[in-house]
């Protein structure tokens, strides 16, 4: 439709998450009209993005060192686990600053329909880190929807014989979306009002 360069971008642009063919041709040309050190700015911001962020060794959120900053504060509590889907969602949970422990990133949701089940997830990983005792109290906090409910049960049954508490957030979270979509002062009340999984 464009001439390659541009075609390129809106393609490109058209691969991520939530970008339509319409939103890729007007970010596209938004980008050609652009100061040129604004675009510079994005350019250099994807190149350290790709270069210089990982995944922390212990929790799998995003780290810019071998652990992120949450598992390198010495100020956070180690008897306490939130377990969330993905990276995101420890930035939403962090601005309610309800929470003081631990997290573990899973790496998604059991998802039948997209073929992820259980291994595909950073379970056993979970266990070892549930190996010492240290951790008193698993929160499970999945998306308040059909993928994040089906791995909540699904931990809440591994986890049941091991001596823990485990919990989950209390409804009045939006049903069907994602944890980020909630804002702070009702993610911040759900999980202050967490109760025990099963119940
Ligand atoms: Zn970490």
């Amino acid at each position: 439709m464009y001439e390659g360069a541009v075609q390129d971008l809106i393609d490109e642009l058209g691969r991520l998450p939530g970008v339509g063919p319409k939103s890729a041709q007007r970010i596209a040309f938004h980008l050609l009209a652009a100061e040129s050190a604004d675009v510079t700015r994005l350019v250099a911001a994807l190149t350290r993005v790709q270069q210089e962020v990982r995944f922390c060794v212990t929790c799998y959120n995003v780290a810019e060192a071998e652990q992120c900053r949450i598992c390198r504060d010495p100020r956070r509590v180690d008897d306490v686990l939130c377990v969330v889907e993905e990276p995101k969602d420890v930035v939403a949970i962090e601005r309610t600053r309800e929470f003081r422990g631990r997290y573990h990133v899973l790496g998604g949701a059991i998802s039948p329909l997209e073929g992820i089940g259980p291994d595909q997830l950073r379970i056993r990983e979970l266990m070892g880190r549930l190996a010492d005792g240290t951790v008193t109290e698993v929160i499970l906090a999945t998306d308040p929807n059909i993928e994040g409910d089906a791995t909540a049960a699904y931990l809440s049954r591994f986890l049941k014989d091991m001596h823990l508490r485990v919990t989950r957030l209390a409804s009045g979270l939006p049903v069907g979306g994602d944890l980020e979509y909630a804002d702070e002062v009702t993610l911040g009340r759900a999980f202050a009002g967490r109760r025990n999984a099963g119940e």
